[in-house]
Formats: C-alpha cells, sequence, structure tokens
C-alpha cells in the first residue's frame, strides 16, 4: 500500500453472541477475509481493524489499551461493529470486556460508550440487530439490541443493521465496502428495520426455486420430498433476505436449497415469533405473506 492510503479504524466488539457471526464473515470467499484486513478493500481506503477478540494475536490489558486508544484518539472517525445482544440486567453485570483501573467494564458501557463516539455502528446479526437467541424469551439476562440501547441512552450515532443467524459474508463485507466508497447510506437505501435494501429487499419467497410448487399447490409433506416446504415450516414468505440469488458458502448452497425451510432468521423477532421452526406458517399466529412478523428487542 502506499503511503496516501487512507487508513479506516474498526472496532469489533463481542457481546453475547456464540461468535457465528465472526466466523461466518471470517469465512468470505470473495473478497476473502485476508484481503479484506490486509489489502484496500477501496483502492486507497484500507480497513484497520483495531480489536476483534476471536482474531487477534494479542490478550489482556494490552489490547484493552489498544482499543481505547483508538477510541480516544479517533473520535468521531472510526466504525464499531457490534456482534451480539446487550445484557442490561444488574447494570450490564452479566458480560464483561476487558478492565478499566483493575475493575471489570461491562459490555453495556462499551457499547454505550463507544457507540456514542463511532462515526457510524453496524450491529451485526441477529442478536445485534433485533436481540436474536441472546434475548429470546425467558430472556434472564435481559439481553437487548443495540437499537434499543442507542434508544435507551440518547445516542444519535448512525446505526446499519445487518442480520443473519449467522449473516452472509456480503451483506458485512458489501456494506462496509459500500460506506468507504458512498459514505454512509441514505435513509432511502435502509428499510424500517435499518437494514440495507441491497441485501434485504425481497422476500426469500419471492426468489425460490420452489416457488412454482408453491402457486401450484404442490407441498411437500415430510422432509427430503419434492414441493414448496410450506407444510414444513417455511418462513420464507415472511422473510427479507437475499439468499436465494446469493446462497451460501461461495453460492454453493442455501437453506432451501439444502431442503430445509427458512427459519427467518433475520427478521425482527426471530427466534421467538418465527418459532415454531418446523410448523406451517399459516397454523401460528403471523400476517400474511409479506408481513413482518416484527418484534425484536
Ligand atoms: S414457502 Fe418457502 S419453500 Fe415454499 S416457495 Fe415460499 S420460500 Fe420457497
Ligand atoms: S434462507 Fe432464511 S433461515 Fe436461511 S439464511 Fe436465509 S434468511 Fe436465514
Amino acid at each position: 500500500m502506499g503511503g496516501s492510503v487512507i487508513e479506516y479504524p474498526v472496532i469489533w466488539l463481542q457481546c453475547a453472541t456464540c461468535t457465528g457471526c465472526s466466523v461466518s464473515v471470517l469465512n468470505s470467499v470473495s473478497p476473502s477475509i485476508k484481503n479484506v484486513l490486509i489489502d484496500e478493500v477501496i483502492p486507497g481506503k484500507h480497513i484497520n481493524l483495531r480489536f476483534q477478540a476471536t482474531i487477534m494475536a494479542g490478550a489482556g490489558d494490552m489490547v484493552i489499551e489498544e482499543m481505547e486508544e483508538t477510541w480516544q484518539n479517533k473520535k468521531g472517525s472510526y466504525v464499531l461493529v457490534v456482534e451480539g445482544a446487550i445484557p442490561t440486567a444488574g447494570d450490564g453485570a452479566y458480560g464483561s470486556i476487558g478492565e478499566k483501573d483493575g475493575k471489570v467494564v461491562s459490555m453495556l458501557s462499551r457499547v454505550e460508550s463507544l457507540g456514542r463516539d463511532a462515526s457510524a455502528t453496524i450491529a451485526l446479526g441477529t442478536c445485534a440487530a433485533f436481540g436474536g437467541i441472546a434475548a429470546a424469551t425467558p430472556n434472564p439476562s435481559q439481553c437487548l439490541s443495540v437499537g434499543r440501547i442507542f434508544k435507551l441512552y440518547n445516542i444519535a450515532t448512525p446505526l446499519i443493521n445487518i442480520p443473519g443467524c449467522p449473516p452472509h459474508p456480503d451483506w458485512f463485507v458489501g456494506t462496509l465496502a459500500s460506506v468507504l466508497l458512498q459514505g454512509l447510506p441514505e435513509p432511502r437505501d435502509l428499510d424500517e428495520h435499518k437494514r440495507p435494501k441491497a441485501f434485504f429487499a425481497q422476500l426469500i419467497h419471492e426468489n425460490c426455486p420452489r416457488r412454482a410448487y408453491f402457486d401450484e399447490g404442490k407441498f411437500a409433506k415430510r422432509f427430503g420430498e419434492p414441493g414448496c416446504l410450506n407444510e414444513l415450516g417455511c418462513k420464507g414468505p415472511v422473510t427479507y433476505a437475499d439468499c436465494p440469488l446469493r446462497r451460501w458458502n461461495g453460492g454453493v448452497s442455501w437453506c432451501i436449497g439444502a431442503a430445509s425451510p427458512c427459519i427467518g432468521c433475520t427478521e425482527p423477532g426471530f427466534p421467538d415469533l418465527l418459532s415454531p421452526f418446523y410448523q406451517k406458517l399459516t397454523e401460528v399466529a403471523l400476517p400474511s405473506i409479506g408481513q413482518s412478523p416484527r418484534g425484536g428487542v
């Protein structure tokens, strides 16, 4: 890289997460994660990942100091990525990231302080975007989404939600590249749940290769049978994502391509409002085709 490359600091916090979102992004195929982190994703612009607990070589006070230094010295110019929901019970006692002056610092406190001073925040994965599995009933640690935390603490930092359990790597890398190339998305570029329309504008059901079966009323009664998966619980009619077109694992396959119903993993309210996963959509109190079941915390 030449001297004219602009560095874009990124701090990636992992809160109440299974780390699946990290694993998914690390499996990015084009560009590879090596390209994302080492090369200029956009000519002249380089993502400078300052803190990411899963892939950092360092640990302990050293990396926490690095994160805090980036926070203090790059206010208003770093991008914050949050993976996982944020535990709020007991004033955030159920999850911490590092220490300050010998005292643990809660995830809640980190998201609040780092979120307030970021140029933009990306809530990566359904837990960060909408609460997800971490906030599912009974939610003893009172996990909330990043959006809810921002609202509670009057944080006005622009927020982009990239849901998915896990999110597709392209959804994250594409969004980050778009921010570097064109700046923050306009409100018209995001849907009502702050999801980029570039990836979440169409229903799974609109582009599903089994749609002809649905229109013909030919439904699979058992797993492995040909036919639409509606009677086996498919949530494609209420789920917005481009999985049928993009597919997963470098375009190899995707949920319905592997004969599994879509379980609605990109929707607010997942998993509670999309459950039971293998029960027909019309037999539960869900809205009709195209209407999101809403929810999310
Ligand atoms: S219900 Fe599911 S399997 Fe059937 S056409 Fe719609 S998205 Fe495809
Ligand atoms: S097909 Fe449905 S469940 Fe599968 S990844 Fe896409 S949105 Fe999630």
